[in-house]
């Protein structure tokens, strides 16, 4: 294995508590298995002691390596070639009558997701260990990543997706020339075959569930919502949940912060899950253990029947003092169709699953209107065109003369 970033301290199994010292343990706790996914630790009085919000002021690395001190990766050195991170957050100009909403717009990753945060950390690791390829299961995203930027960094790459993987997310991953298998099955059978695959084959694992590294790259999303907002927490967060990853980083970006004193608390956290597709809103409400369900959404990148990363995602929820909540798949339709007519942001289903939680959450009165709101907008509508459609109508179809506008224009 190569050497760890300097500041790493060690890993310890958010399940059972046991530490290992960086390099020890492969992926998950030796106890725990899959279960046990690891936290990575670092030495934040060292940190704190070398970085500083004015060094952040300062920095001009227009990338989410901005934070190199808190990531697990050694050097400027071994850097991936595309650039993750630094997305803008809008202003929200008084949508849903909420003075301080703001959108994280996340669709302006290199590959179109928030899911290039976590892979360009896993893609550095990978090199840094001369991996012989990478691999990783996705409903679509987390796959068209890596393999983009196994593209940039020529590793080969290998995908396993549901068959019925939105189509120009496929496209997106053959362009970028992974080899993609179409697995006979949903996300869940996805993951379990690529899981043994990976084993077989000792390729690098991009599974945000597995790799503990991935995480310290979604993170960075909250490191930015406090630069941006210049070190003023937020109240509520809302963030689309399917394998609960996201939802970790989040937590971990904002604890560490605060950890550090460059904000004061962590914000509440609203987890949002489609209504087909609920079991972290299930254990979390009942504060119990995971039980899988079929996964029924639109949003394909949220249809995680068997959650990998619940019992992280629901622990930060907690400790935060959000809550869980779900939407349907016409609110999701309506919140693209919304957010697209008011502010221009073109999202995917799972993309709009937050800020169609954060409208339910309005109606329903949770939300002040004094309230400081970060909503996540994590994928780009782009890459589902029909779901597009179905949330946006259609076009007018009229023939070739200036009368015929204006015909229809009457009407
Ligand atoms: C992966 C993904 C999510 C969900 O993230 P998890 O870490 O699986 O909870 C949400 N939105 C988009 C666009 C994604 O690609
Ligand atoms: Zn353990």
């Amino acid at each position: 294995m190569a050497q760890r970033g300097a500041r790493v301290v060690g890993l310890k199994c958010m399940k059972c508590g046991r530490e290992y010292a960086p390099g020890d343990a492969a992926y998950t706790c030796e106890s725990c298995g899959l279960d046990g996914i690891l936290d990575v630790l670092y030495d934040y009085d060292e940190i704190a002691r070398s970085f500083t919000r004015d060094d952040l002021a300062a920095s001009r690395e227009n990338s989410h390596w901005r934070y190199l001190p808190l990531m697990p990766v050694d050097s400027s050195e071994s850097l991936p070639v595309l650039r993750a991170g630094w997305t803008p957050l809008y202003n929200g100009r008084g949508l849903l009558e909420l003075p301080n909403l703001f959108i994280k717009d996340d669709s302006l990753n290199p590959t179109a997701s928030l899911k290039d945060r976590a892979t360009s950390v896993g893609i550095a690791r990978a090199v840094a260990e001369n991996a012989s390829a990478v691999a990783a299961a996705s409903t679509g995203n987390a796959g068209s990543s890596l393999a983009g930027f196994a593209a940039a960094e020529h590793v080969p790459c290998y995908i396993f997706v549901p068959a019925d993987a939105p189509k120009p997310k496929i496209a997106q991953l053959l362009v970028y020339g992974a080899t993609v298998f179409a697995v006979d099955g949903g996300y869940d059978d996805a993951f379990d075959l690529a899981a043994e695959a990976i084993e077989h084959y000792g390729w690098y694992n991009r599974s945000c569930a597995v790799n503990p590294y991935l995480i310290e790259g979604k993170k960075t999303v909250a490191f930015e919502i406090c630069e941006q907002l210049e070190f003023r927490a937020p109240d509520k967060v809302f963030i689309p949940v399917g394998d609960g990853c996201i939802t970790s980083g989040v937590y971990k970006g904002f604890a560490e912060f605060t950890r550090l004193g460059f904000i004061e608390r962590v914000p509440e956290l609203i987890g949002v899950q489609a209504e087909g597709c609920d079991p972290i809103k299930v254990a979390f409400d009942s504060n119990s253990d995971l039980v899988p369900c079929e996964a029924r959404t639109i949003a394909d990148s949220i249809a995680a029947g068997h959650p990998r990363n619940w019992r992280k995602a629901t622990r930060g929820i907690r400790t935060s003092g959000g809550s869980m909540m779900t939407v349907t798949d016409d609110e999701i339709l309506g919140a693209i169709a919304a957010l697209g007519r008011a502010t221009g942001i073109f999202a995917e289903p799972a993309g709009a699953t937050a800020f169609a939680g954060l409208t339910k959450a309005v109606s329903e009165g949770m939300v002040g209107s004094d309230e400081t709101v970060v909503v996540l907008m994590t994928g780009s509508g782009l890459k589902d065109s029909d779901s597009a459609m179905r949330a946006a109508g259609q076009a007018v179809p009229v023939g070739r003369s200036l009368e015929d506008v204006k015909s229809a224009l009457a009407t």
